[in-house]
C-alpha cells in the first residue's frame, strides 16, 4: 500500500518528475507534442497517444488539477487483500524517507520586458528539499520577479509570503501522504515517530471540507490513525518544527528578506543624502566686454585651435585613498552650452587635486578623497589646449563656497554639481582672474 504520485503516468508520459517546475512540465509538453503529433508520426496509435499527452499536460499544468491528481493515487483500505504492506514516501528530489514529508506548492515570478510570467514547483518534498525549493523560487523572485509592470509587483510579494510560510501545502494531498507515513512507521513498530506523524495528519484532516471528510475512504484513514493513537497510548511527543512559520527555513528567509530591505534602504538613502549644488554660471556677454574702457593693444592670439580631450579627469595629483575615504562627485553641464575645464583645489593644501574636462552636455562621474575644495572653472567655446584653455574668449570662475565631501557613519556625501544656467542655483561664483585659475 503506497501513495503514487503517477498513477496513471501523466509524468512518465511527460518523461519528467512528480517535483517538476511548471516550466519544465511545459518545455517537455512541447518537445513530446512534436514528437507523437498525427501530422509527423506514422504509427497507428499516434492520434491516441497524442490524446493521453494532451490530458497529461492539461491536468499538470494547472497548479490545483496537479495537486489533486496527487492526491488520488492514494491509500485506499478497502481494496486490499491480505495483511496491508505499508511502503514508505520517499522526497521527490532526493528519494530519501522522510518523518516530515509535504505536499508543496512553491511559486517564482519573473518578468520579463514585455510581460511577468509566474511558474510553480510542487510535489513532495521533505523539508530539507522544501527549503531548497523555498529559497530558490523566492531568490528568482526578489532578483528578477518584482520590476516588471504591472504583474511583477503585485504577483511578488504573494509569493514570497507563501514561500515564506513552507508554500502552499494542499489539505487532501498532505492529509493522504502523512497518513501513509504514520502507518509506514507503525509497521516498522517506531511508534513514537508514527504517533506524532498520526497528530500531524490529522492537523491536515482537520481543514478538509466536510464533504471530502464524508468520503468513505477518508473516514476509514481517519479511523485508522484514531487507532494507532490509541495504541500509542500516551507519552505523544510531536515533531521538530521543520514547515512554515517559526522553523529553521522561515527564520533564514525572514532574516534573508530583512537584509535585502535594509540594503536597499541604505542604498536608497545615500543617493538621497548627495547634496545637489547647482551653479547659476553666466558665462561673459558680448555687452559686458563693449563697457570695458578703450581696449588695450593686445597680441594677436594666433594659436591653433585643437580637438577637445574627452570628457573626464585628466589628471589626479593627489594620492588616492582607499575606497572608504572616498566621496562621489558628478558633474553635469548643459547641451549646446560651453566646454568646462575644472579644478577641484584643497582648501588647505591650495593644491590642486583633480583636473577634469567636461565637454558641453556631457556628465562625468569621479571620486575625490574625502576633504574640503575649491571648484575653480574654465569654460569657453574652442579649445586651444592646457596652456591657452579656451583662448582669449575663456571666462574663469570659482565657486564662492568649498565642497565639503565627508563621510558620516555609513553616509558618504559627496556633491552634484550642474554648471547650468540655473533660476534656484544654490551656490554663487565669482569670475575670477586667469592668474588666479
Ligand atoms: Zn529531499
Amino acid at each position: 500500500m503506497h501513495l503514487n504520485c503517477d498513477f496513471l503516468g501523466y509524468y512518465s508520459a511527460l518523461g519528467v518528475k512528480p517535483s517538476a517546475t511548471s516550466e519544465e512540465i511545459k518545455k517537455a509538453f512541447r518537445t513530446k507534442a512534436q514528437e507523437v503529433h498525427p501530422d509527423r508520426n506514422s504509427a497507428p496509435d499516434a492520434t491516441k497517444r497524442f490524446q493521453f499527452l494532451n490530458d497529461a499536460f492539461q491536468t499538470l499544468s494547472n497548479p490545483e488539477a496537479r495537486a489533486q491528481y496527487d492526491a488520488e493515487g492514494s491509500a485506499s483500505l478497502a481494496e486490499d487483500n491480505g495483511p496491508p504492506v505499508f511502503e514508505p514516501l520517499i522526497c521527490s528530489v532526493c528519494k530519501k524517507i522522510s518523518a516530515q514529508p509535504r505536499y508543496a506548492i512553491y511559486y517564482q515570478v519573473v518578468s520579463f520586458i514585455v510581460f511577468t510570467q509566474r511558474s510553480v514547483s510542487q510535489g513532495i518534498f521533505c523539508s530539507a528539499c522544501g527549503a531548497k525549493a523555498a529559497y530558490r523560487a523566492s531568490l528568482v523572485t526578489v532578483f528578477f520577479g518584482w520590476w516588471g509592470f504591472p504583474w511583477g509587483p503585485i504577483w511578488t510579494l504573494p509569493a514570497l509570503v507563501r514561500n515564506l510560510l513552507g508554500g502552499t501545502q494542499p489539505p487532501m494531498n498532505n492529509f493522504k501522504i502523512l497518513w501513509c507515513q504514520a502507518m509506514y512507521f507503525a509497521s516498522i513498530r517506531r511508534i513514537e515517530i508514527a504517533s506524532a506523524m498520526a497528530l500531524d495528519a490529522l492537523n491536515f484532516g482537520a481543514k478538509l471540507s466536510s464533504a471530502e471528510r464524508a468520503d468513505a475512504n477518508v473516514n476509514q484513514l481517519l479511523e485508522a490513525l484514531g487507532y494507532l493513537l490509541a495504541v500509542a497510548k500516551s507519552g505523544t511527543s510531536t515533531l521538530p518544527k521543520v514547515w512554515g512559520f517559526g522553523s529553521k527555513t522561515f527564520k533564514v528567509q525572514a532574516i534573508g528578506g530583512v537584509i535585502v530591505a535594509v540594503a536597499i534602504t541604505v542604498a536608497v538613502a545615500m543617493i538621497a543624502n548627495t547634496p545637489r549644488t547647482a551653479y547659476r554660471h553666466t558665462p561673459p556677454t558680448g555687452a559686458q566686454e563693449s563697457k570695458a574702457p578703450a581696449p588695450a593693444p593686445v597680441a594677436v592670439f594666433d594659436q591653433p585651435e585643437v580637438p577637445y580631450p574627452p570628457t573626464g579627469r585628466i589628471r589626479t595629483l593627489r594620492v588616492r585613498r582607499p575606497e572608504s575615504e572616498m566621496a562621489p562627485l558628478k558633474i553635469v553641464t548643459a547641451t549646446g552650452g560651453f566646454n568646462y575645464y575644472a579644478k577641484l583645489v584643497g582648501v588647505e593644501t591650495g593644491k590642486p587635486a583633480l583636473i577634469l574636462f567636461v565637454r558641453a552636455g556631457d556628465t562625468v562621474e569621479t571620486e575625490l578623497p574625502i576633504g574640503s575644495y575649491y571648484l575653480k572653472f574654465a569654460a569657453g567655446e574652442r579649445w586651444y589646449g592646457e596652456d591657452f584653455l579656451f583662448g582669449p574668449d575663456t571666462s574663469y570662475s570659482k565657486a564662492d563656497e568649498p565642497l565639503l565631501f565627508r563621510i558620516e557613519g555609513h553616509r558618504v556625501f559627496g556633491h552634484v554639481i550642474e554648471l547650468i544656467k540655473q533660476v534656484n542655483g544654490n551656490l554663487r561664483e565669482t569670475p575670477i582672474s586667469p592668474t588666479d585659475f
